[in-house]
């Protein structure tokens, strides 16, 4: 696995591949690799003649700076991880060779995402989603890729990238890989590592409920649905249900009856020993 850090270089260098005709695919990563990060590397690989990998920690989606400053790094274990993926290349940028951080406000305000950025995760982190496009199209525009690799499990900014590279006319494919889980369930996040295995079982429960969920929602009014899941969740005391919603996938405007659409999805956010865990399921 080669490891570059320089954007010009990297441009050089996939542009030699591309004029041999090699299909690039690309999953973009803030690092502190995992399996679910490994899914998409593994899939990409299977799928493209070069795969691509970046790790970049970036600070246009961090609301709270000291979270940024916190953000787990370990760059010799994740390139050791990578490169065992089958991953090529993996790619490092340092923000400076980026943008220029001074003149980013106008750039990200200007950055429209039909208001699926303002509801559910948007509405807790307000700009998140913004930050994310202004630095995807950067390394889309560098990479030029043939396809993206996003996870489901973080659905809503999967579909906002989806809704941005269609309005902008990136030429990118955008693909969706299915939620890697621990054995419990458990969807797998680098937050997670701060909670031992005992907390991880507890935590179980919001996979569990939503699937239960899924069960129980041909019997249910969504308003009943979303009650059941909140309160399953909330029965445990350390667990705190910050938003579970039922929308629609694409506008993900919550619906009121399940006639309101045909590709519903429940969204939820829970507080777990001073870590948020979100997960999604397919109703
Ligand atoms: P992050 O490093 O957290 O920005 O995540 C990079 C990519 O990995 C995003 O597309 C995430 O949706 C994806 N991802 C993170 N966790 C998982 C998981 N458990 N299963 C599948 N994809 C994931």
């Amino acid at each position: 696995m080669k490891i570059i850090s320089s954007k010009v270089e990297l441009f050089e260098f996939l542009q030699s591949l591309k004029d041999e005709d090699r299909k690039i695919g690309f999953i973009p990563t803030m690092g502190a690799i995992h399996f679910g990060h490994l899914g998409l590397v593994k899939r990409a690989s299977r799928e493209n003649n070069i795969t691509v990998c970046s790790i970049f920690v970036n600070p246009t989606q961090f609301g709270n700076k000291d979270e940024l400053k916190k953000y787990p790094r370990n760059l010799d274990r994740d390139a050791e991880l990578l490169s065992k993926a089958n991953c090529d290349i993996l790619f490092t940028p340092l923000q400076e060779d980026l943008y220029d951080s001074e003149n980013i406000e106008a750039e990200l305000n200007s950055i429209e995402l039909n208001k699926i950025d303002e509801t559910l995760e948007g509405a807790i982190k307000p700009k998140h989603f913004k930050g994310v496009a202004f630095i995807l199209e950067k390394f889309f525009r560098i990479i030029e890729p043939d396809s993206a690799y996003f996870g489901n499990k973080d659905f809503q900014q999967l579909q906002i990238i989806r809704y941005y590279v269609k309005e902008n006319n990136i030429p990118v494919k955008i693909i969706g890989c299915d939620t890697v889980r621990e054995q419990n369930g458990l969807a797998i996040s680098s937050r997670n590592e701060k909670l031992s295995l005992e907390e991880k079982n507890t935590a179980a429960i919001i996979y569990s409920s939503l699937v239960e969920c899924k069960s129980i929602s041909k019997n249910l009014s969504v308003s009943d649905t979303k009650s059941f899941a909140i309160n399953r969740i909330n029965q445990l005391s350390e667990l705190n249900c910050e938003y579970f919603e039922i929308v629609d996938s694409e506008s993900f405007k919550p619906l009121k009856n399940w006639t309101d659409s045909n590709t519903i999805i429940g969204c939820i956010a829970v507080q777990f020993k001073g870590i948020r865990l979100i997960d999604n399921i397919t109703l």
